[in-house]
């Protein structure tokens, strides 16, 4: 199969064309971050605008890289949610446009369902299998049965790990996103401040606004009482205590339902400290995204894609943007 995927659910346009299982012709992906990060975070009216300006340039892009034409392609997949809706209703109409215009079947894809399956463009996922979904919008623990099928087990009941991260990265005066610097900062570090470890329970759910609000008040404090903090400790201190409970539920978990296989996927699967201490604390195989497909991009929404283009999961032109909706409803049958 050939599939064009385009993905805009938050600040970065993507498109990307995918043959068979994990033959990438192209993959772009313009990110906005350089704009948003002057505010601190992603404005949804900026993100919508700036990919109204992009999407037939990226289109453009991705096409002559991959050097085929848009009758060559079997299916057109687009990302219909969750994420925000602006941004979604940009690269849903380019999808349909293209749909219509060249009679191509259309394929509506689950953000997190795209996230998981960019692990499928690196190697085979074997089921059944746990995912640890870390993003900037979820924290969860999803069994996958077998292919295409999701429970969600467990997950945060306040923020999301990536948000927690990038709060973090805020009250040190890190540049956006701070996920990725406190990872780096992490390893200059030691585990030094006393924190809560969260949601530290039998269950398999997860919370991280008590663990970003003890940091938060560590700094403040330290602030009030013209003292200094030593951010890489601080930086190292946060991770070791998230990674913790992330591993430890999710090792868990595996050994509950028995999964043969432990993925993770969204943005915080790119995290070092987390790669590590899963892999070294797990005795069954672990699989991580390539590091280039850990953030939002559209390889992933291909590969998910083109799982459903085989079991014939097409949408029709009135399709939908769903700015929040479950992973759960994209299950197929057995
Ligand atoms: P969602 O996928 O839930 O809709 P999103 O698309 O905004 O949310 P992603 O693009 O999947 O989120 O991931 C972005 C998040 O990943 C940000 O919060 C960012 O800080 C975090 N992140 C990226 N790299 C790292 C890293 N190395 N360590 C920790 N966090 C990271
Ligand atoms: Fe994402
Ligand atoms: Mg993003």
């Amino acid at each position: 199969s050939l599939i064009l995927a385009i993905e805009s659910s938050c600040d970065e346009m993507a498109v990307a064309i995918l043959k068979n299982r994990r033959e990438l012709l192209c993959n772009v992906v313009a990110s906005q971050i350089d704009t948003h990060r002057m505010f601190g975070g992603v404005v949804p009216e900026i993100a919508s605008r700036m990919h109204v300006e992009c999407v037939s340039t990226v289109l453009k892009t991705a096409l002559s890289q991959a050097q085929v034409n848009m009758q060559d392609i079997d299916a057109i997949a687009v990302t219909k949610g969750p994420g925000l809706v602006g941004s979604l209703h940009v690269g849903m109409q380019a999808a349909k446009t293209l749909a219509l215009a060249y009679h191509k079947p259309l394929i509506g894809v689950h953000h997190i369902a795209g996230h998981i399956y960019a692990n499928e463009l690196v190697e085979d996922i074997q089921y059944p299998c746990l995912c640890l979904v870390v993003s900037g919008g979820h924290s969860e623990l999803v069994y996958m049965k077998h292919e295409f099928s999701f429970e969600v087990i467990g997950q945060t009941l306040d923020d999301a790990i990536g948000e927690a991260y990038d709060k973090v990265g805020r009250v040190l005066h890190l540049p956006y996103p701070g996920g990725p610097v406190i990872d780096r900062m992490a390893k200059e570090g030691k585990h030094s401040y006393q924190l809560p470890l969260p949601m530290n329970d039998d269950s398999y759910n997860f919370s991280f606004s008590g663990l970003k609000s003890a940091v938060i008040n560590l700094c403040h404090n330290a602030t009030q009482r013209g003292e200094d903090i030593v951010p890489e400790d601080l930086a190292c201190s946060f991770q070791e205590v998230a990674i913790d409970v992330l591993v430890s539920k999710t090792l868990k978990a595996a050994k509950d339902y028995q999964v043969k296989e432990i993925i993770v996927a969204g943005g915080v699967s790119a995290n070092q400290g987390l790669r590590e201490t899963l892999t070294k604390r797990s005795d069954i195989p672990v699989l991580f995204p390539p590091m280039s497909y850990c953030t939002d991009n559209a390889a992933m929404i291909a590969s998910a894609a083109r799982v459903m283009f085989k079991h014939q999961q097409f949408s029709s032109l009135d399709l939908m943007v769903k700015p929040s909706y479950d992973l759960e409803e994209e299950s197929l049958g057995e």
